[in-house]
């Protein structure tokens, strides 16, 4: 509706569009998130570590619901 990526429930990937998460397969999103980090090396990254990502991407650094 507003043109917003939505978050990955799990993990905190966004996309734009698609129902299924290209970092853990999840189909569960939310538009409400605030704040991103883009990951170009995963496994460069202590962020990455932290998070448990695998795949480099935008990720969400909260998600408000
Ligand atoms: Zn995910």
């Amino acid at each position: 509706m507003n043109g917003k990526e939505k978050a990955c429930r799990a993990c905190r990937f966004l996309i734009e569009e698609g129902d299924k998460c290209p970092n853990c397969n999840e189909t569960s999103f939310t538009t409400f998130w605030r704040g991103y980090v883009v990951i170009l090396k995963p496994e460069e990254s202590e962020i990455a570590k932290r998070m448990g990502i695998t795949k480099t991407g935008k990720y969400a650094l909260r998600l408000s619901r």
